[in-house]
């Protein structure tokens, strides 16, 4: 049988037996009435990596993003963001249909602007306009490649965005990426922001669950929002054991993820007609030449020989590393990848 090697995503990796046996013996209780163990563990050691007051355990990252957005927002304001951002592409519009707000889009290379862009795309107190209430950062950034910010860019964004008198968001579904490739300290990463998304169901490899972190007053709003959009949960201490067990075993390990990223880009650039951009974490793009099928046709050929992939635009893919994709079937997904192109473009 050909092998199945799924790089679709981080969010395909499966539990393992020691997490499942971490989460089969976590002490749990009803977490609406405050009352399981597990989950104010998880809050309070994720919002002490942090360096914020408090943390707010929800269901997937796309609820901590709708949470944070609509705690710091009202309707009728703005939210300011890369265009390529995952709140503004990948979330059904939520910052519309959750927070009411519409969304200024910043132009810049590897998902990133500078805190200059800020300050000319802020609208004021107007009343034919809407406020521009937040600024929103996303680090590592998905289609950005997996880029990882410069620290010093975050901080002049923060200050930027507090001499403006805006909030800043920061969507750090994979900020563990972030924290590993750059070495930057995680509270460092996360001081310039107001509130701070994070997910246990990427890379790290839990189940599912994210976290919101901020200052304490901020999260006893998030609660409320996060009851509202109808994602406080009772025995949650099942999922919370298993994001602690995926912070203590497998966030030391993303770098091996980032090598395997490495190796597979390398391997992807000697293919005919692929050029992969030099990966920063765990994500691999790749566009295919103009001798080669379109990215959903590919998509369909690659997953045929083994190699499980996403299309990331028309005639780009992406390959995701992941902890259930070991260094040697990342070269063997390297090698499935290059024998296509070869025959694809002899086609
Ligand atoms: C995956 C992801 C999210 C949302 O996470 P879900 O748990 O899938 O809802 C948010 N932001 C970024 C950058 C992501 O990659």
């Amino acid at each position: 049988m050909a092998p199945f090697i799924d790089c679709r995503s981080d969010t395909v990796t499966r539990p393992s037996e020691a997490m499942r046996r971490a989460m089969a013996a976590a002490a749990v209780g009803d977490d609406v009435l405050g009352d399981d163990p597990t989950v104010r563990r998880l809050e309070e050691q994720v919002a002490a990596m942090l360096g914020k007051e408090a943390g707010c355990f929800v269901p997937t990252g796309t609820m901590a993003n709708a949470c944070s957005l609509r705690i710091l927002t009202r309707p009728g304001d703005e939210i300011i963001c890369h265009r390529e951002s995952h709140v503004y592409l990948y979330e059904a519009g939520g910052y519309a249909a959750l927070c009411g707000c519409s969304i200024r889009l910043l132009d810049g290379a590897r998902g990133q602007f500078a805190a200059g862009a800020i300050e000319p795309n802020v609208r004021w107190d107007d009343p034919h306009e809407p406020r521009t209430r937040v600024v929103a950062v996303e680090n590592t950034h998905n289609r950005g490649g997996g880029s990882v910010w410069a620290i010093e860019a975050l901080e002049q964004i923060g200050a930027e965005a507090r001499r403006l008198g805006l909030c800043a968001h920061l969507d750090g579904a994979r900020i563990w990426n972030a924290h590993v490739a750059s070495g930057i300290a995680l509270d460092r990463i996360a001081a310039p922001f107001d509130t701070v998304s994070c997910c246990f169901s990427k890379g790290l490899g839990a189940p599912a669950g994210s976290m919101v972190c901020a200052s304490a007053e901020l999260i006893a709003r998030a609660r409320r929002v996060r009851k509202l959009f109808g994602g406080a949960m009772r025995q949650s201490g099942i999922l919370a054991a298993a994001a602690l067990f995926a912070l203590e075993h497998h966030l030391p390990r993303l770098a091996e993820d980032h090598e395997k990223a490495r190796r597979l880009a390398k391997a992807i650039s000697y293919a005919p007609g692929l050029q992969a951009v030099p990966p920063e974490t765990n994500l691999v793009y790749f566009d295919l030449g103009p001798g080669l099928p379109a990215a959903d046709v590919a998509c369909r050929q690659l997953r045929e020989r083994g190699v499980g992939l996403l299309p990331e635009g028309p005639r780009t893919l992406r390959a995701v590393c992941h902890l259930d994709v070991s260094t040697a079937e990342t070269d063997q997904a390297g090698e499935i990848i290059t024998a296509w192109a070869g025959s694809a473009a002899r086609g």
